[in-house]
């Protein structure tokens, strides 16, 4: 997961740049980084894996000056400085690129070279300013790497002029544009405006371009009506007072939690989330079956980032371990309905989440997914997962006592294969009940046409 911000002012923009990188922390990956455009272009960049964006960049930020800045929390080193025929311009993305060893052996093979290696590749940044800068124009070259790649890649690049800010062709990821007087700003959260007062005025359609300057925000290339907008960023990734395409997250997770609740007829004594994304899918349940809301476990300070985001399992687990606390007054004797906004690998929400209820004597713990069993890692941001690392894999290997070939089977709510591996899901989970989130109402959920959506976690196709 990543996020990437930009802001144009006519007067210093540098504390909104910060506070706006600081409103996509919760993207929690391992680097942050910002651009600024003052009496020259500075950039700053730092590992933010164990610690937060605000305390690495925060006395920094009261020495830098600027009226333009771009930055982005991510998975590799970025903003990409870039001097070039085009002037000097600073580059963030964020995306993935399926081929880049492909469009990287072709530019090798044109003489290029890269500098900036993440986890023995390309970056992904890199490359692309290496893309662009091959055409006439930014623009052309904008409309060159969209042309090229297979995946989706949103970006923003500074220069002496102001910012250019550019949606994924397939409308994957999204940005919003914001604005107060005299200043405008463009994100991929919008929970970064209301604190920072600005409003959202646009989003960017999927491959639009628009540039913001100091004189404000242009058109630079029309956008595109089809669009694939990425499901799990009302599921799971995105930042509760953030709305896409007008639709707020939140308030998605309350209905996805009441259409959890309408198929069901147990008596329990409370509704729980597991922290934070699970907690307004458990409000939505609640509501809906009039039962309380409660805490039994609590989430001891948001420093903790999202548990699958360090880099290695041993370290993800120590997170998943530290990071709930159990009370167990409100746990013991309970009848506990727990919503989790999705199940991946299964071992966190089975070691760390529920046996936790289990040791302080819940009487019954039934697990609800907010959306379907993930099939697929993504391939549109950079993921952790590996196909055989999710737990709907592990479930059917085991089923079938061989590597599944064909799973099309199981991807089906109807058919019993998908009810074996949700029973044999449950079994391993070791929970009363678990049910996932059909994907009708995971979509009714969102609002969105089914087309406009991206649900290749849950499907395998785009
Ligand atoms: S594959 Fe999944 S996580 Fe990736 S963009 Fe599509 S829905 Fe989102």
């Amino acid at each position: 997961m990543s996020g990437i911000f930009g802001v144009v002012s006519k007067n210093d923009c540098m504390q909104d740049l910060f506070y706006a990188g600081d409103y996509h922390s919760h993207l929690g990956a391992s680097f942050g980084g910002i651009a600024i455009y003052g009496e020259r272009l500075e950039r700053r960049i730092h590992n933010i894996s164990y610690t937060q964006f605000k305390s690495k960049l925060f006395e920094e930020s009261q020495t830098l000056k600027g009226n333009k800045g771009i930055g982005s929390i991510g998975y590799e080193e970025q903003p990409i400085y870039v001097k070039s025929k085009f002037g000097d311009f600073c580059l963030v993305t964020n995306g993935w690129i399926d081929n880049w060893k492909q469009l990287a052996d072709e530019l090798f093979e044109g003489g290029h070279s890269f500098s900036e290696i993440s986890d023995s590749r390309v970056n992904i940044c890199e490359l692309v300013s290496k893309l662009i800068v091959q055409k006439k124009s930014l623009i052309e070259g904008i409309e060159y790497v969209f042309s090229k790649i297979d995946g989706s890649v949103s970006l923003l690049i500074l220069n002496n002029q102001g910012v250019y800010a550019v949606r994924d062709k397939l409308g994957i990821s999204t940005l919003a544009i914001g604005e107060k007087e005299g200043s405008w700003t463009v994100v991929s959260e919008t929970s970064a405006f209301p604190n920072l007062d600005y409003k959202v005025t646009k989003y960017l359609m999927p491959g639009e371009i628009v540039f913001l300057s100091p004189e404000g925000v242009q058109q630079k290339h029309l956008g595109q009506e089809n669009q694939k907008i990425c499901a799990f960023l009302w599921i799971y990734t995105g930042f509760p007072a953030s709305t896409y395409e007008g639709i707020n997250v939140e308030v998605v997770r309350e209905r996805s939690g009441a259409a959890l609740a309408d198929r069901d007829d147990l008596v329990l004594d409370l509704a729980a989330g597991v922290p934070d994304s699970g907690t307004a899918h458990a409000l939505g349940y609640a509501m809906r079956k009039k039962i309380p809301y409660r805490r039994p476990l609590v989430k001891y300070t948001p420093g903790y980032g999202r548990s699958y985001l360090p880099p290695s399992q041993q370290a993800r687990d120590l997170v998943a371990k530290m990071k709930l606390i159990p009370i167990k007054d409100i746990i013991e004797n309970n009848k506990i309905v727990l919503c989790e906004d999705s199940i991946v690998r299964g071992t966190q929400l089975k070691n760390f989440t529920v046996q936790k209820l289990w040791d302080n004597k819940a009487r019954q713990v039934h697990v609800r997914a907010a959306c379907p069993p993930l099939a697929f890692p993504c391939k549109y941001n950079c993921s952790t997962r590996s196909k055989e690392e999710l737990v709907m894999y592990r479930a059917i290997k085991a089923l079938e006592g061989r590597e599944p070939e064909d799973i099309s089977a199981y991807l089906d709510e109807t058919t019993s294969e998908y009810n074996k591996m949700v029973s044999w899901i449950e079994n391993d989970l070791g929970v009363t009940s678990l049910k996932y989130q059909t994907m009708e109402d995971m979509i009714k959920a969102i609002g969105l046409p089914k087309d406009k959506l991206c649900l290749y976690c849950w499907t395998g196709k785009l």
